[in-house]
């Protein structure tokens, strides 16, 4: 569990959404998992989550990314790679 830095409170579960850069075009990212301040509504997605949504978005063709999505794809590809 995470507190908020400012407000010291506890930070509940959320869904967020980013826009981020990639080659030059703007990619919306949706159903990031995320944690909310309900003090301040700050929002903090954690390190590894921002990594693979780096890494969907270098996948991504189409301009709007699901990361639920790509979540479950890639559980489904690690468990064939254990095959
Ligand atoms: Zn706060």
């Amino acid at each position: 569990m995470l507190k908020c830095k400012d407000c010291k409170k506890w930070l509940t579960s959320t869904r967020t959404q980013l826009a981020v850069d990639s080659n030059n075009t703007v990619k919306k990212v949706i159903n990031i998992p995320a944690k909310e301040c309900h003090m301040c509504g700050k929002i903090t997605i954690n390190d590894s989550t921002m990594k693979r949504v780096n890494r969907y978005i270098n996948e991504c063709k189409e301009e709007v990314l699901d990361f639920q999505k790509y979540e479950d794809d890639e559980s489904v590809a690690s468990n064939e790679l254990l095959l």
